[in-house]
């Protein structure tokens, strides 16, 4: 999943990621709940009608980003105190509020409110952190059961939605118009907690799946750990999954990580790694990392990958590339996050036939 922060995958305009065959990108609740605000959105018709993106969208639980990102977070039972990392303004996240704002987004998948926990931490602090998320997860999952049909797409908001649609945007034909999801309802998913330490991991995930979700993420992973470390963990929490249900791992990875975990059993990942990289000039290709800015590239009539089909790669060179982004022009964000993107997709596309081929064998 494409990283769109801001109901936006950065520099890359909604109909260039169709066509990059993105099916799902990844909103996240904490941004979208301050800028432009959960009402607001809720009142233009839910996420999908105010981006303009009628394919699916996950959004976290916006837990990750107010410790990530907010000053002065205070953690209590209760939930989140933060200030807000745009104004300093003081606000508060509960699970219960943070499915409000999910379901007020009206993404197709939503997360529970967890707690990310620290990196390093001791095995009394990942243990009572691990207790808080599962008490969170109870607190998500029935909030989300009794108000599951407030999505801003369900039946009784419908001919609210359908009085603005003309004003807003009209979908591709090829895609399903929204009047499709009256009834329907988002998938809650829940997370894994633990730290890194197995055995909380073990014992979060099977509580986890007690608890009952249609989807189950590994979540406070890639929080500074080493990376065989995450390998060890996500390997040792994915035993404890359902195999039937998607399994979710959180913020990963590198192209040869995604396709490592892929293979592990991972049907699910984020990572803002290929469109930040690309916004800072560090590119993706099948003879490895490019850092477009060197001087080495200015004379370079060639593609930046031989081997890419991306319309970045079939039009430009790397003598243009390095140009654009040395001139700090807006179309070398554009055209590097093409690439990178569709260098992660195609990695995907291509494990998936790897698992095709094996499952046919
Ligand atoms: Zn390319």
């Amino acid at each position: 999943m494409p990283v769109g922060t801001a109901a936006t995958v950065k520099a890359v305009p909604q109909d260039v990621l169709e066509e990059l065959g993105v099916e799902i990108l990844l909103g996240n609740t904490y941004h979208l709940y301050l800028r432009p605000g959960i009402e607001q959105v809720r009142g233009l018709g839910g996420l999908h009608r105010f981006m303009a993106w009628p394919r699916a969208i996950l959004t976290d639980s916006g837990g990750f980003q107010v410790f990530s990102l907010s000053a002065l977070t205070k953690v209590t039972e209760e939930g989140v105190r933060f200030r807000s990392h745009l104004d300093g303004a003081s606000h508060f996240f509960t699970p219960e509020s943070a499915m409000q704002a999910q379901i007020g987004l009206g993404a197709d998948i939503i997360m529970a409110f967890d707690e990310c926990t620290e990196y390093p931490a001791d095995a009394v602090r990942t243990r009572a952190s691990m207790e808080m998320t599962l008490r969170w997860a109870e607190r998500s999952k029935a909030y989300f059961e009794g108000h599951k049909n407030e999505v801003p797409w369900g039946g009784s908001q419908l001919s609210a939605v359908s009085s603005q649609q003309k004003h807003v945007l009209r979908f591709a034909q090829d895609d399903k118009p929204q009047q499709d999801m009256a009834g329907k309802t988002q998938a809650l998913f829940g997370i894994v907690q633990g730290g890194m330490d197995r055995e909380l991991r073990r014992e979060s995930a099977l509580r986890t799946v007690e608890i009952g979700f249609p989807g189950y993420a590994i979540g406070g992973l890639s929080v500074g750990e080493p990376r065989e470390l995450t390998r060890e963990i996500v390997e040792s929490t994915l035993e404890y999954l359902p195999k039937d249900k998607p399994r979710y791992l959180m913020g990963v990875g590198t192209p040869e990580e995604i396709a490592l975990y892929a293979g592990m059993g991972v049907d699910m990942m984020d990572c803002v790694l290929p469109t930040r990289a690309a916004r800072h000039g560090l590119l993706f290709t099948s003879e490895g990392r490019v850092s477009i800015k060197q001087a080495r590239y200015a004379e370079d009539a060639g593609p930046l990958d031989p081997a890419c089909s991306c319309l970045v790669c079939q039009r430009y060179s790397r003598a243009y590339l390095r140009h654009l982004y040395a001139a700090n022009e807006l179309l070398a964000q554009v055209l590097n996050t093409v690439h990178n993107l569709h260098f992660y997709l195609e990695t995907m596309r291509r494990v998936r036939a790897e698992i095709q081929n094996m499952s046919r064998e």
